[in-house]
Order: C-alpha cells, then sequence, then structure tokens
C-alpha cells in the first residue's frame, strides 16, 4: 500500500482542476501512479496570515470538503472517497485513488461537537487539533515558541476539555487523530488520552533540524510505545536551517526517523501544495516513486520500503477507521 498522509491540493485547486492541474504538486492523475491512498487536507483557514476566523471556518471547510467530494464524484471510475476498512482494500484492487478527506485545524469545529459527526458523515476521517496556534482545542506549535527546552512542559494544559471531547468522539467514529501542529505539552496529553494509534501527519526530527514542527527524541519514543506513525514531510523549513535542502535531507530524516523510532512508525507525509518550494530534486508527486529507488540504493529491504511507503500508515488507519458503511 503506498499512502502520503498530507497534501494541500483541494484549496489550490479549482474543481475543475483537481484532475490534472500542472499548476500543483498533486492532481488526480499524477497521484494515480505514485500512491493508493492519498489524505487531501482541508484547511479551515482562509490564508496562512489572516488566520481563522472563527465564524468563516466551519463555513469554509464545508466548501471544501464538497469541492473534493464534487471532483471525486466527476471520475468515479479512478477516484474514491476512503470511509471504512473496506474501501481500501475495494479501491486498490480496482486501482481507484483512495482519497482520505483529513481536517488540518480543530478551527473547523467552532466550539461545537456535533460538527465532528457531520464532517464524519460527509467523509472526513482524520483530523489535526490545532495549526500552528491556539484553538477552542488545543495550543498549536507555535505557543512553544521562544521557549527553551527545559521551559516547555507546565506553560500550558496542552489540550483544552473541547479538544479531549473531540480526541474521545474521533475514536468512537471512526476518525484518526492528528497531531501534527501541536504544542509540545500538547502532544502528551493528546496521546496520553487518545484511545487509538495516532498519526503525526507531517513533520520531521527535531535533532536534525530544531523547528517548533518537528519532533523531539522522546516523542518519535513515545509515538512508537502507543503505535503511532510520522509522516516525514519534504517542508524545506523543516529538513536543514541551511539555504538549500536536498533529497538526502528527506532521506536523513527517514534514516533517523527509523532508528529512533523503529521501522514500524516511520511514514511518508510530502506535505506537497502546502510549500512554495521544495527540496532541490524534488518536483511534484511523481518524486514519490524516486523515493522509493532512494531508500532501495540505501540499502532498506523490501519490507522495510513497504512500511515507510504506506504499510505503517495503513495500519494505523485500520486500527481507526470503520470496517464498513454503517450510515
Ligand atoms: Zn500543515
Amino acid at each position: 500500500m503506498r499512502i502520503d498522509c498530507h497534501c494541500d491540493t483541494v484549496m489550490h485547486s479549482r474543481k475543475e482542476l483537481l484532475w490534472k492541474n500542472p499548476q500543483c504538486h498533486c492532481d488526480f492523475h499524477r497521484l494515480r501512479q505514485v500512491v493508493d491512498i492519498q489524505f487531501m487536507a482541508v484547511f479551515p483557514y482562509l490564508d496562512k496570515v489572516n488566520g481563522a476566523h472563527s465564524g468563516q471556518a466551519p463555513l469554509l471547510t464545508e466548501e471544501l470538503i464538497d469541492r473534493l467530494v464534487e471532483a471525486v464524484a466527476l471520475f468515479p471510475e479512478a477516484v474514491g472517497i476512503i470511509r471504512n476498512q473496506e474501501d481500501m482494500l475495494r479501491y486498490q484492487e480496482q486501482q481507484r485513488l483512495g482519497m482520505l478527506i483529513s481536517i488540518e485545524g480543530g478551527e473547523a469545529l467552532g466550539e461545537d461537537l456535533a460538527r465532528l459527526d457531520d464532517y464524519f458523515h460527509l467523509g472526513v476521517r482524520a483530523i489535526g487539533l490545532t495549526w500552528n496556534y491556539e484553538n477552542s482545542l488545543a495550543w498549536g506549535c507555535n505557543s512553544d515558541k521562544g521557549l527553551k527546552e527545559g521551559m516547555l512542559l507546565g506553560i500550558h494544559d496542552g489540550v483544552k476539555h473541547f479538544g479531549m471531547a473531540v480526541i474521545e468522539r474521533a475514536n468512537e467514529l471512526g476518525m484518526v487523530v492528528d497531531l501534527a501542529h501541536l504544542s509540545y505539552h500538547g502532544f502528551w496529553r493528546a496521546l496520553g488520552v487518545c484511545q487509538k494509534p495516532v498519526l503525526v501527519s507531517h513533520g520531521n526530527c527535531y535533532a536534525l533540524c530544531p523547528h517548533v514542527r518537528n519532533l523531539r527524541d522522546e516523542q518519535l519514543k513515545a509515538l512508537a510505545e502507543y503505535n503511532g506513525v510520522l509522516g516525514i514531510s519534504f517542508v524545506p523549513a523543516f529538513l536543514n536551517e541551511k539555504m538549500e535542502q536536498t533529497i538526502e535531507d528527506i532521506l536523513q530524516h527517514i534514516d533517523y526517523g527509523v532508528n529512533v523510532a523503529g521501522i514500524d512508525h516511520i511514514g511518508i507525509g510530502s506535505d506537497f501544495d502546502g510549500v512554495d518550494t521544495l527540496p532541490q530534486g524534488v518536483r511534484d508527486c511523481l518524486f514519490l516513486s524516486y523515493l522509493e529507488e532512494a531508500l532501495d540504493k540505501r540499502g532498506y529491504d523490501a519490507e522495510a520500503i513497504n512500511k515507510i511507503m504506506g504499510d505503517n500508515v495503513y495500519r494505523v488507519l485500520m486500527a481507526n477507521l470503520p470496517e464498513r458503511n454503517h450510515l
């Protein structure tokens, strides 16, 4: 199974262009060549500068979900929305690209837990509690900015009551809880509360690049202990602090993650279409097949490559998603 657990293509492409859009890093046409399942993020922010406006976030979320669902409906033989475990296997057999709708930021809920059920019925199967900032669920990674390592604990509660309720309901419904973008303290609280294996859909290793979005060694180890997976991303700022980033940097983060968390806990979360620039040598989603070759050259055996390229994330999905449609 080949799975990429994060891309931001939906908000950058008109519905009619989601099939083929050379302006974007991903479109259905190219994704079909490299993955079985693509997480499609729905980002409830108008833009990264102006942030989310509480009143608009749910509306924007629905609009983006509709856009994706309608685009998928235009190509029923080639693409499908993944709603349950059966869909994953069926689509793979039918060689259809599986789309996994994932909300990136709890702002989408406003402060209404019932919205989580609404989104589930619309097809959403993963939810990230925060983007970079504090919201009604939890504190985002920027809440930690500027703080020294030793001071990180105890500055806030990590996850709020509403966030706890969201995690609990997501577990009941069969929705993956995504800890990417969460604050350091929030990571621990959420990990302790969540009853199912979690995903950190896109992020990298702090030891190689000290960015607030990256996971420290103790987080990587805990993620493994709780049977979760980190999707290694291609975001230049998360790879290293130098001016230039290369494919070698991506491979080093994979190596490091595998060494610390173990081969069962590292996946891929590209963040295609979520960044303006990519590392040298990475142009679009077709890079994923090259990455597979590069892992092979680096000495990973077939089983290890399968795990990194999707089987680990597949395990998290199987542990979370409902078996079949019970709607
Ligand atoms: Zn993101």
